[in-house]
């Protein structure tokens, strides 16, 4: 039988907006010295921008009607960014044969001609050769290829949320280590952490690599609470000692995998689980 301790902590934690699927988790999380977090969408907004459009031998109207036209069959929050700022003035484009390369982007056929959009990485895998300044852009970008040839790049920002910067001292107060992972830019990613003061941030990951990173970790005797909101962070919410999932942004996997739900999407309450857990210890012991 659960003692019945956990129902209290349980309910005191669904009323500051987290879901516990079980009083075991409560006690679990009591245990976390390591937590690992997802950038996009549980550090940051997740809600990208456009905020500059570089197009190479090609008319800038031309190059984001392209770019949407193929971004409209990806659900990936970059892509909500690039449809936005297009209206809809790309709807009379023709799409074929649209594939998403995990970790990397789009290919497919527009209109006809053969056209990459995602990250360098998609251009290198299809051996498109492209300016070597481009690999020295800070921002995220969204680089496109039309034809096998190089076009310009689209640069997206994202904002990190209001309660980012507290979450992670809350952590660090309580003798917690923070890592960050994401499939975005090492320069973004350093960015974040430093703003941050998280202490490990690790960028370029394929779905695989926050993984193998988290398996990695696990093989330490420390418990580790892993947070992620997108499709890509379920394997690693499955693995975690405790999985959480930013219920708002994240998608229908990552909540049915997880073990506790941050509702509402904010960060501190990360801390806040954990401290529900310690209180909720001391009335089952
Ligand atoms: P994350 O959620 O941490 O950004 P993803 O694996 O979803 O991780 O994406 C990794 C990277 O792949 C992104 O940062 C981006 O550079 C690129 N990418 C993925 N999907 C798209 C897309 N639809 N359009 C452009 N780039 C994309
Ligand atoms: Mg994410």
């Amino acid at each position: 039988s659960i003692p019945l301790g956990y129902f209290g902590g349980i309910g005191l934690a669904s009323k500051t907006g987290i879901l516990f699927k079980g009083g075991n988790f409560l006690d679990v999380m009591t245990q976390v010295k390591t937590v690992v977090m997802d950038k996009t969408g549980t550090l940051t907004k997740g809600v990208f921008k456009v905020k500059e459009v570089v197009a190479i031998g090609i008319e800038k109207d031309r190059l984001i009607k392209i770019a949407a036209a193929i971004e409209k069959y990806s659900t990936h929050p970059i892509a909500k960014a690039v449809t936005e700022y297009a209206h809809d003035g790309y709807e009379d484009l023709k799409a074929d044969n649209i594939e998403e390369v995990a970790g990397h982007g789009l290919k497919g056929l527009i209109d006809g001609k053969d056209v990459l959009a995602g990250n360098v990485k998609l251009l290198k895998k299809f051996n498109i050769p492209y300016p070597k300044e481009v690999e020295q852009i800070v921002d995220t970008i969204v680089v496109l290829s039309i034809d096998k040839e190089y076009v310009g790049y689209i640069t997206i920002a994202d904002e990190i949320k209001e309660d980012a910067q507290k979450a992670i001292s809350d952590l660090h107060r309580m003798g917690i280590k923070t890592i960050m992972l994401s499939g975005d830019k090492q320069t973004v990613v350093d960015q974040v952490a430093r703003t941050l003061g998280i202490d490990e941030a690790y960028g370029s990951l394929l779905p695989d690599g926050k993984v193998e990173r988290v398996e990695a970790l696990r093989s330490s005797i420390d418990k580790l609470a892993f947070v992620g909101d997108g499709i890509n962070d379920a394997p690693v919410i499955a693995l975690a000692d405790v999985g959480i999932a930013m219920g708002g942004l994240g998608s229908d996997a990552t909540i049915e995998t997880a073990d506790v739900v941050i509702q509402n999407d904010q960060p501190t309450k990360i801390a806040a689980a954990i401290r529900i857990g310690k209180i909720t210890r001391h009335i089952v012991w």
